[in-house]
């Protein structure tokens, strides 16, 4: 039994989700007709109480077009150093929008309102012009951890009061709802977009959604035409993204339980300097000198257990919903032996 801990998006799609598929009413979405993809766009827009949305076959997609969106070229962007946009996105906010970015160093890929304020330009032209402010929740590299809404309140004020949009990358969103007790709404209510994933945490094939007021929606649907991201009758991935919508988000409790098991277990190994917070499905621990990330995941993979060596002295472990009981089971009692 292989059991695959280097990504949640390694899942593939249940039975009743394959069933969802199948059965898909479809249509030609560039011209707006595909009934599942319109359907799988409200729902989400309501859920978070926003206007609209967009469905692109990417969460990388679905940022770079909602960084596109808001800013002009030589305008400048504030996220933390580890996030997905400025790390994993292949240097997409210099490609796809000539935008410059201010790197803030926060905890565990959040950042606080005064670190925001304080990286804001001045109106000087020697400058770019600050005009983006874009968070992560839950922080990959932070090993999914958390904002509390009140840090949101403070830096959205800071957005407010110097005319800077506010954008998430929401690609593990689920996760954080469900470990903070928050809703969709309340996120709704603070960002000006808003990029969630399907493909991860909910277990689809492929997609992720954008979402903001309608005016930004029909810009960002231009932005995707322009990135080649139209697609006609991608229904069949929506009908996924319905299912999960309804039915993976209140079970992701489940993965973040198998997330501490595992983390307890990593914890009394003495070749671990540190295993970082376990708040929702990411865990990330750090070695001490003497074993490399590199060496212990082939050490894993011998006896079938997939990690990712994040960096040369940190291994990642993500659990999805592909992880059953058993394998959490098996993956400790290995823990024990290694
Ligand atoms: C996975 C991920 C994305 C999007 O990745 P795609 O593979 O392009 O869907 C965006 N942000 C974060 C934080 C992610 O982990």
């Amino acid at each position: 039994m292989i059991v695959d801990f280097r990504s949640d998006t390694v899942t593939r799609p249940t039975p009743a989700m394959r069933e969802a598929m199948f059965s898909a009413k479809l249509g030609d979405d560039v011209f707006g007709e595909d009934p599942s993809i319109n359907e799988l766009e409200n729902l989400c827009a309501n859920m978070f109480g926003m206007e609209a949305a967009i469905f692109c076959p990417s969460g990388t997609m679905t940022n770079q077009i909602a960084i596109k969106c808001h800013t002009q070229p030589g305008d400048e962007l504030i996220c933390d150093e580890s996030s997905h946009i400025y790390q994993y996105e292949g240097g997409g906010i210099a490609f796809n929008s000539g935008a410059s970015v201010k790197l803030l160093a926060g905890d565990r890929g959040r950042v606080k309102a005064e670190q925001v304020e304080k990286a804001i330009q001045p109106d000087d032209v020697h400058r770019p012009i600050s005009r983006l402010v874009s968070l992560e929740n839950t922080s990959n590299r932070g090993g999914g951890s958390c904002y509390e809404i009140k840090d949101l309140e403070e830096i959205k004020a800071i957005c407010k009061k110097y005319g800077l949009s506010f954008h998430l990358d929401g690609a593990r969103l689920w996760n954080a709802l469900v470990a903070k007790g928050q809703t969709a709404r309340q996120y709704g209510e603070l960002f000006d977009s808003i990029s969630v994933c399907l493909s991860k945490s909910l277990g689809c094939p492929v997609g992720s959604l954008l979402l903001g007021d309608t005016a930004f929606i029909k810009k960002a649907r231009r932005v995707r035409k322009v990135f080649g991201g139209g697609m006609r009758q991608a229904g069949f991935m929506a009908a996924a993204g319905i299912y999960a919508l309804k039915h993976n988000i209140e079970r992701l409790e489940e993965d973040h339980r198998h997330a501490k098991m595992i983390g307890e277990a990593l914890q009394q190994k003495g070749f671990i300097n540190q295993v970082l917070p376990i708040e929702t499905n990411i865990i990330i621990f750090e070695l001490k000198p003497g074993m490399s990330a590199k060496e212990l995941v082939e050490k894993m993979k011998a006896t079938d257990i997939l990690a990712y060596a994040i960096a040369p002295d940190r291994v990642r472990l993500v659990v999805h919903l592909d992880i059953t009981p058993a394998m959490v089971a098996r993956t400790t009692e290995l823990i024990d032996t290694l």
